[in-house]
């Protein structure tokens, strides 16, 4: 695998700090939070890299909890899938699996707490009303009329909400903090709502629930997390972050702290989830792991990597401020992974036949290929008298500098003879059907005209031992601006031609019995992948990318 580099970033300076000054004897402790309700992106690959990372590099731990405060939107398929994901990632919370739902009667009790320090009172207002009164960033909120309940009377209509005495949305309880703080989170925070809901875990224990900004902090502290890593949009929940937690009398000194980071935008990608289960329910796209879609189920049938995508969420680093990262170094990437680790081998997506005149019919040989210039190995490759080449690497009428073949013109097939081309077959239609060559048949290795200077090498499959396969080729789902920002209307911008399918390509015998998810380098084609559509009948391949590394050109 290949070695991650660890760049430093503010978040990683921030825990050095920290250790160095004794702060949390009991060692670090992160964790990633997702909400089950839908499947993991790219950007959450990023936050699980940086959490992971963070508790792995700093020989501390990291908790996976499922942020399950919403049960209408949450199912029991998203935390399978997620938890499926960042194993695949490469990454473990050994037995840390917690459910922010694993709290709720912990959650109750704090709520309680706060009413009785008279900090939570519950309101009638409509979710309309209190809107209205929390006023807006220029002006101050005004006082809900039931704000100075007396305790008992808040204990008791709490209790009542618990005991579902009262329909959804007929009151909330709310910290009591300030209407005129200039942050808005401050102006009383909704931090229970009702909601007859069956919940993916604990059915229909609860027809209360706690508001993520009242649950996480505490799910935070009642884990011993030391560092809660999270994106930029929550930087306003900070002050109530800390307010809710000194409130309670959480020890300042070990109690955790909220980190914000930017969140992670590519070039031409979707990454919010909403969005993503909008492509998936009304069916633009085959499932959440559609090869097209940045899910990392999504990338992971595309054939992208695991170490491919914690190279690039350490490359692009962490930063305070957001920015849009080009989707081109992911790619860059990726091929820089398979580059190392596919084997090549010969596949003609497009088939054009070739007639080897002069080579006896019923003769075939079994050449010497090899598999991986950087880890050796090598295989046989059959040749014989009829074989496939790529439709596009024959012209009739090339232009200058076209150095593959045409009529009376010779090259080299790789790993095999030179090939001269005498005569061109059409069909009726005048579609090029069939090329008859000569091969200069002591050109191969080893032969006296082996070394012959020849400009072009193309590569080919012999048709007898050919294997059938699906080739999937795939484009940017989303058509951008030409900065590739995705246009807020997305569904309008689909590019129509984000998947071709190719369906008689020819692959050399040596795959035969390959599985899903293996790696190979078509010769001049680019990167591919099993998919698991294959059978052992039909062999189906998808494009991860291509070999063309636009980005490594940009870098130098
Ligand atoms: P979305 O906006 O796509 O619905 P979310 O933030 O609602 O995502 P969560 O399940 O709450 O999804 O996310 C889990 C964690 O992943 C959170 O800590 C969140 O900040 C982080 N995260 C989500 N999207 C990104 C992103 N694009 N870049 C970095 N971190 C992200
Ligand atoms: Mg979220």
């Amino acid at each position: 695998m290949a070695e991650v580099k660890h760049s430093s970033n503010f978040i990683q300076n921030i825990i050095e700090e920290d250790l160095k000054q004794g702060k949390y004897p009991e060692g670090i402790h992160t964790r990633f939070p997702p909400e089950p309700n839908g499947y993991l992106h790219v950007g959450h690959a990023k936050s699980i890299c940086l959490n992971f990372g963070l508790a792995e590099r700093n020989h501390g731990l990291c908790n996976l909890r499922f942020d399950d405060t919403n049960p209408t939107k949450e199912d029991t398929e998203y935390v399978d899938s997620i938890q499926e994901d960042i194993r695949w990632l490469g990454f473990s919370w050994g037995n840390r699996m917690f459910y922010a739902s694993d709290y709720f009667d912990k959650l109750y009790d704090y709520a309680v707490e706060l009413i009785k320090k008279g900090l939570a009172y519950v309101d009638d207002l409509t979710a309309e009303e209190i809107r209205a009164y929390r006023g807006t960033l220029t002006e101050p909120g005004k006082e809900s009329p039931y704000r100075n309940r007396s305790v008992e009377e808040n204990l008791d209509l709490f209790g009542r909400m618990k005991a579902g005495e009262f329909p959804d949305g007929a009151k909330v309880l709310r910290a009591k903090i300030d209407m005129a703080s200039p942050n808005l989170v401050m102006r009383d925070t909704v931090i229970y709502r009702i909601a007859h809901a069956h919940h993916h875990r604990t059915g229909d224990k609860w027809c209360i629930y706690p508001m993520y900004d009242f649950a996480h902090p505490l799910s935070d502290a009642i884990e011993g997390i030391t560092h809660s890593v999270c994106t930029l949009e929550f930087e306003e929940h900070r002050p109530f972050y800390d307010w809710l937690l000194d409130s309670l009398g959480f020890d300042p000194m070990t109690r955790p702290r909220q980190i914000e980071f930017a969140r992670l935008n590519l070039t031409n990608t979707v990454t919010s989830k909403r969005k993503l289960r909008q492509l998936v329910e009304e069916g633009y796209v085959s499932g959440w792991d559609d090869p097209r879609m940045p899910t990392i189920s999504g990338l992971r049938r595309r054939g992208f990597t695991p170490a491919a995508i914690r190279n690039f969420c350490e490359e692009i680093g962490v930063a305070k401020a957001n920015s849009l990262v080009d989707a081109q170094m992911l790619e860059h990437e990726v091929r820089a992974d398979l580059n190392e680790h596919a084997d090549r081998v010969m596949a003609v997506l497009r088939p054009l036949k070739v007639v080897i005149t002069n080579y006896p019919e019923g003769q075939e040989e079994w050449l010497l290929a090899e598999n991986n210039p950087m880890h050796g190995g090598q295989r046989f490759v059959p040749f014989s008298r009829e074989i496939f080449i790529e439709q596009e690497d024959f012209m009739e009428e090339p232009p200058k500098k076209f150095f593959r073949l045409r009529p009376g013109g010779e090259v080299r097939l790789k790993h095999a003879y030179i090939i001269k081309c005498d005569e061109v077959v059409k069909d009726e239609a005048g579609n090029i059907v069939e090329l008859r060559c000569t091969a200069d048949l002591t050109s191969k290795t080893g032969g006296a005209t082996a070394n012959r200077k020849i400009k072009g090498t193309i590569h080919w499959v012999s048709t007898k031992h050919a294997l059938p396969a699906e080739v999937r080729l795939y484009d940017s789902l989303i058509e951008t601006d030409e900065n590739g920002n995705v246009p807020e209307d997305f569904l309008g911008a689909l590019n129509k031609n984000s998947l071709e399918v190719l369906k008689d390509a020819k692959i050399e015998p040596s795959v035969k019995l390959t599985a899903a998810g293996t790696h190979y380098q078509f010769l001049r084609e680019g990167y591919f992948v099993v998919d698991p559509d294959t059978t052992p009948e039909r062999l189906v391949f998808n494009r991860v990318v291509g070999l063309r590394d636009s980005w490594a050109k940009v870098q130098k």
